[in-house]
C-alpha cells in the first residue's frame, strides 16, 4: 500500500504530526496502525486516519478546516 500523498502538507511523513499507533477513527470508525494528531484547533477528536484526512471527510466531518498546517492557497476553489 503505498502512502498517500497531501496536496496541502507533502511532507507530513516527516512531521511529528503523524502517529504511528493503534487506535480508531474518530470520522470513520475504521481501526488504523496510524493517524495524525493535533491537527484541529477547536475540537477535541484527534485520532484521523490519513484516508479521511486527504479526501476532505474529516474537515466535512468536524466542519473544521487544516488551520495549524495548511498552506494559505490563492485559489478560492480550495
Ligand atoms: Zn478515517
Amino acid at each position: 500500500m503505498g502512502k498517500i500523498q497531501f496536496k496541502y502538507h507533502p511532507n507530513i511523513y516527516e512531521d511529528d504530526v503523524l502517529v504511528h499507533k493503534s487506535g480508531i477513527c474518530q470520522c470513520c470508525g475504521k481501526q488504523i496502525s496510524e493517524y495524525i494528531e493535533h491537527i484541529y484547533s477547536a475540537e477535541d477528536d484527534d485520532c484521523i486516519c490519513l484516508q479521511c484526512v486527504s479526501d476532505g471527510t474529516a474537515a466535512q466531518k468536524f466542519d473544521a478546516e487544516f488551520v495549524s498546517w495548511a498552506e494559505p492557497v490563492s485559489d478560492p476553489e480550495k
